[in-house]
């Protein structure tokens, strides 16, 4: 059963953050929300179905439902085997476009450097795969040791994967203004040039 009445906006908010702490937090898209935080948004705001996360399972649909007072559904897409990244290093090229692709910052290096993922922090989401221009990038078992990614470290890594981004975004427009404004002074200063002489002339 769902909440009968609307929920007041703290009780909404208060039911987003408990969503998304029971998700595994890949950020893989797969629920066909951007990350975990607006899937979690649009199930508590009644959106969508609470059976979209797949790396969650069952598991993760059994205590969205009981956070949300509901039966449980069974799971919306096929599981997946369990996979983690793999960088064919030998045939890297260094082009760093991965790095940006990965949202919890699980690979290693810099541009012209050979390329790794840190295992340990991969969650298997796979979206570093079409990034790869020379397709060096795999899926492949995970070693046995491995284990999921504990969700809240996860979540940390994707917030500051995204306050770099942002970041860089804010550097980027920056040294463009200032590239333009810099342009701008030139060609002005050229056209001052140019009406001192034509007075002169
Ligand atoms: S882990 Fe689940 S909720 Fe998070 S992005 Fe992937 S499918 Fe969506
Ligand atoms: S390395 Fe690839 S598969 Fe692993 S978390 Fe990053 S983007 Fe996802
Ligand atoms: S995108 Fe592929 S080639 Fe480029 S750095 Fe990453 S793994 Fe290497």
């Amino acid at each position: 059963m769902r909440f009968a009445a609307p929920l007041t906006e703290l009780a909404l908010t208060n039911l987003i953050h408990a969503i998304d702490a029971v998700l595994p937090q890949t950020q893989c898209t797969r629920c066909e929300y951007p990350a975990c935080h607006p899937y979690a948004e649009a199930v508590a705001k009644q959106a969508i179905p609470l059976n979209r996360c797949e790396p969650g399972g069952e598991e993760v649909i059994t205590k969205i439902a009981h956070l949300l007072d509901q039966a449980p559904l069974p799971l919306f897409h096929p599981p997946r085997p369990t996979q983690v990244a793999f960088i064919r290093e030998e045939d890297c090229i260094g082009c760093a476009r991965c790095l940006p692709a990965c949202p919890v910052d699980a690979i290693l290096g810099a541009r012209r450097w050979m390329h790794t993922v840190i295992t340990e922090d991969c969650t298997g989401c796979d979206l570093c795969l079409k990034s790869c221009p020379v397709d060096c990038i795999e899926m492949v078992s995970p070693p046995g040791h491995w284990a999921l990614p504990d969700p809240s470290l996860s979540r940390q890594r994707y917030h500051a994967h995204l306050s770099r981004q942002e970041h860089r975004r804010a550097k980027r427009d920056h040294d463009q203004d200032r590239a333009q404004r810099r342009a701008a002074m030139i060609e002005n200063a050229r056209a001052a040039m140019q009406a001192r002489r034509n007075k002169t002339q």
